[in-house]
């Protein structure tokens, strides 16, 4: 299973809280106005890696908290992120993405394609919705624009709202 991607950090600490693997994914349709990575854009470009190899590097970090996927967007390569994710959960990792998409646009898009819906219900936290440059506030953790919300996804699922997480 080839996912493609635009890169890897082994182990960062501002992708989400503790030692994380970030996967950044290749492909973003979003095309937000003030991007950091717009060369993630173009879903032909980056490099194509086999799900496997990346969890082989996953297994090669010590102390590592969790995996992010970042992007790009995650949610258009759902099917082989999902099987990562379940495999690093396996390990004891959490799991965090960032989408474009807000919550309820990835709850409508779940609906049609189910790999996005396994994708949604195998991940810890969601940081959802589009960076918005007018709402960009550089103090704020782990993400970039007032907008963005950090989801508990367990506990909105079960709930039917969204519940924002509480690290920082
Ligand atoms: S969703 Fe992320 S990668 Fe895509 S355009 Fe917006 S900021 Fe850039």
């Amino acid at each position: 299973m080839e996912l493609r991607i635009a890169g890897i950090v082994k182990e960062s600490v501002v992708n989400g809280p503790g030692l994380r693997f970030v996967v950044f994914v290749q492909g973003c349709r979003h095309r937000c106005q003030g991007c950091h990575n717009p060369e993630t854009w173009d879903p032909a470009g980056g490099v194509a890696v086999r799900a496997g190899d990346l969890l082989e590097q996953i297994k090669s970090v010590k102390l590592l908290k969790g995996v992010t996927f970042s992007g790009g967007e995650p949610f258009l390569q759902a099917g082989p992120l999902a099987w990562l994710a379940r495999e690093a959960r396996k390990l004891g990792l959490d799991v965090i993405i960032y989408t474009g998409y807000t919550w309820e646009g990835l709850l409508a898009l779940a609906r049609q394609e189910p790999a996005v819906e396994e994708l949604i219900r195998v991940s810890d936290y969601i940081v959802d919705g589009p960076f918005i440059l007018t709402e960009r506030d550089p103090e704020l953790p782990f993400r970039g624009s007032r907008n963005q919300r950090i989801i508990d996804v367990a506990r909105s699922l079960r709930e039917g709202t969204v519940i924002e997480a509480g690290f920082s």
